[in-house]
């Protein structure tokens, strides 16, 4: 498929073709609409593969505009890499009027509480400050609808599994999930058996 099949808002393939992408690579093909049409999804790549952009996209398109709430949570197992995945969907998401925030250590408290309280609808960041702001009623719940794990592999052996549990344990039920991950390792099994309904595994 197409990025133009894929029933993307107007205004994100505007997006996705002023970032530069012309056409989907092999993972976004295959993962972009299961995951738009609200599938919860194991997606088993690389980087290098695309990955970053299936979950930006599929966080974008999640979004209603119009909630000034958060709505998509993206954890990832470093800063750097919360970071740039917020830098990617503003990128995509230019188009848009939606507002992302990278929730990392080492940012101050402060600075992530006032940004939390000013409409922020995507939030990116590490397991360990965004649990934090969960827990301090800084980072709203109840309007997640979409838990992102990137590198979920590495997020586990980095010692964040207790505090993933922990931020799934505070998610609204209904809370799609979407994994990524290089390898599938028992304990990542263990997690999805655990946090997911019925996924879809796509291995590219
Ligand atoms: P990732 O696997 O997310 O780390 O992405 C690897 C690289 O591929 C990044 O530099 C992306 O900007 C680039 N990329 C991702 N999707 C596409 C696409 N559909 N067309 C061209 N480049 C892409």
């Amino acid at each position: 498929p197409t990025f133009e099949s894929m029933q993307l808002r107007e205004e994100l393939l505007r997006g996705i073709y002023a970032f530069g992408f012309n056409k989907p690579s092999a993972v976004q093909q295959r993962a972009i609409v299961p995951i738009i049409q609200g599938r919860d999804v194991i997606v088993q790549s690389q980087s290098g593969t695309g990955k970053t952009a299936v979950f930006s996209l599929s966080a974008l398109s999640a979004v209603d505009l119009s909630i000034r709430e958060p709505q998509v949570l993206i954890l990832s197992n470093t800063r750097e890499l919360a970071e740039q995945s917020a830098k990617v969907g503003m990128a995509l998401g230019d188009f848009l009027n939606v507002s992302i925030h990278a929730c990392i250590g080492g940012h101050s408290i402060q600075d992530d509480m006032s940004k939390l309280q000013h409409g922020v609808q995507i939030v990116s960041g590490t397991p360990g400050r965004v649990y934090d702001m969960i827990q301090r009623k800084e980072l709203r719940v109840r309007h997640l609808k979409m838990l992102i794990l990137d590198e979920a592999d590495e997020m586990l052996t980095k010692g964040f599994k207790t505090q993933v549990y922990d931020i799934y344990r505070y998610l609204p039920p209904t809370t799609q999930n979407v994994v990524v991950s290089a390898t599938l390792p028992q304990e990542i099994l263990d997690m999805t058996d655990k946090f997911m309904n019925n996924p879809l595994k796509i291995l590219v």
